[in-house]
């Protein structure tokens, strides 16, 4: 197999693997990197020539994987675009929010390549779907040539898979994202069982420890203790979220909380737009899909308020009464809505801020869990500057496997040969260490960038 990393950078941004099988041309995802801005948060295409690709493969609808794919596809427009069908749901939602934020940042930050495509690309993706089911192998033919491709449920979002291209009795499983762990609103994902000769894996975690008191639902216990004490004297809670499946999860665990009279039914909770919009998208798929499992209706049982039906609030303004806001982006991420309710928090020590996810130390949330209290935090696109007087904590919810538990389910796979991608030097380092320690005939391959491999 003929393997390159297209991703311009040995970290979570701009994901795409371009992959070679007999005359068989596919790319594996395509993102576009959070950390970087216009063209250089693309993957590096150029490597691909035009009108090669018979595959692009998506694994999941987080913009990291999925965000160059209209631009992608200008280029391939014999190209099948595999998803799974609650992905070609999603997909057309995420890429138009992606395709407003882009637009809004051309005004703003005067970004002159924004928006990188356009709104009627995102209504061609139509005509490049093919739905592929998780568990159902589809063959697929070229001329002479056959290749057998199949989608493992791997949890972390809904509609994420696991991908197993099967050529020549050689099979070649990618892992995308992945969470063996079930969460409140998605099951957990699972890997196949039969043997396979090589492995591209994420290692998201590797730098990162869970201890024995970080066990997820001792985390969830921990966040509604600090949201009932926070409300008791009289302050607000603040939890940045993705509006992509883990804004859904967090309004799951604040229902339960709800119900078991734990939090009161009473208090208002705040959500923002697209977490709004793709409630919407999760109850349709919900009633087609069983591996989700969220139901509108439990905005209406929490009595949600959309924020933009809130009065505006100036920074150091504080709301009327103690409220939660369960509002995007989860990084506090510039002119985002956690970004704007931060500044109106921030400076009363009665409030609370609950990251619930992982924030790039660059962005905003990133500086902020790294300062300490008491010190001052800039809200440069405000201008304002508020002492850190709110609690700001850090729970331990990631929607991406441990690093312990995805290491022994790599190891019991037992491939010949273990591709490292999408994690940070320091986690593929962990992996690398661990893997060439413990299974010392496995061949582990930390693939420079741009360059490529047959493996
Ligand atoms: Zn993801
Ligand atoms: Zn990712």
């Amino acid at each position: 197999m003929f393997f390159e990393d297209l991703n311009p950078e040995c970290e979570i941004g701009a994901n795409c693997h371009y992959v070679k099988l007999g005359s068989f041309h596919i790319v594996i995802d395509a993102g576009m990197s959070p950390r970087e801005i216009g063209l250089n948060a693309l993957p590096n295409f150029s490597e691909i020539p035009d009108g090669s690709l018979d595959f692009i493969i998506a694994t999941h609808c987080h913009l990291d994987h999925i965000g160059a794919i209209p631009i992608l596809l200008r280029n391939h427009p014999k190209a099948r675009l595999l998803v799974t069908p609650q992905s070609r749901v999603l997909m057309p939602v995420l890429l138009e929010n992606s395709y407003v934020v882009m637009k809004h940042q051309r005004k703003e930050l005067g970004i002159r390549e924004y928006p990188l495509f356009e709104k009627h690309e995102i209504e061609r993706l139509g005509e490049y779907f093919f739905e592929m089911k998780y568990g159902v192998r589809r063959t697929f033919r070229k001329d002479e040539d056959q290749i057998d491709i199949e989608f493992f449920d791997a949890g972390h979002v809904a509609g994420a898979g696991g991908v197993m291209l099967e050529y020549k009795h050689r099979r070649i499983f990618f892992s995308g994202d992945i969470l063996f762990r079930r969460q409140r609103i998605l099951q957990a994902g699972k890997w196949p069982e039969k043997k396979i000769d090589a492995l591209v894996m994420e290692t998201t975690r590797g730098a990162t420890e869970r201890t024995e008191q970080k066990q997820v639902e001792a985390e969830i216990e921990r966040l509604i203790l600090t949201i009932q004490y926070t409300l008791r004297r009289g302050g607000s809670v603040l939890i940045p979220t993705f509006a992509f499946g883990r804004t859904q999860e967090v309004l799951t665990i604040l229902h339960e909380a709800v119900r078991a009279k734990k939090i009161d039914k009473k208090t208002p909770i705040v959500c923002s737009g697209l977490g709004l919009a793709i409630v919407d998208t999760f109850d349709e798929i919900s009633q087609k899909y069983p591996s989700l499992q969220f139901r509108k209706s439990v905005l209406k049982d929490l009595g949600v308020i959309p924020l933009n039906r809130m009065k505006f609030l100036q920074p150091g303004e504080e709301p009327s009464k103690p409220t939660i806001f369960v509002i995007s982006s989860g990084m506090m991420v510039e002119n985002t809505p956690s970004y704007n309710i931060a500044a109106c928090l921030l400076g009363n020590a009665k409030n609370s801020f609950c990251f619930v996810g992982y924030c790039d130390p660059e962005t905003p949330g990133g500086q902020l869990l790294a300062s300490s209290t008491g010190g001052n935090f800039l809200f440069s696109a405000l201008h304002y500057s508020t002492p850190i007087r709110a609690a700001v904590e850090r729970f331990d919810l990631s929607g991406h496997a441990d690093r312990e538990e995805l290491l022994q389910a790599a190891i019991r796979l037992d491939p010949r040969v273990i591709v490292l991608s999408h994690g940070n030097e320091e986690s593929r380092n962990w992996f690398y260490d661990e893997l060439t320690y413990n299974a010392p005939h496995i061949h582990v391959l930390n693939p420079a960038v741009l360059t490529p491999y047959q493996i």
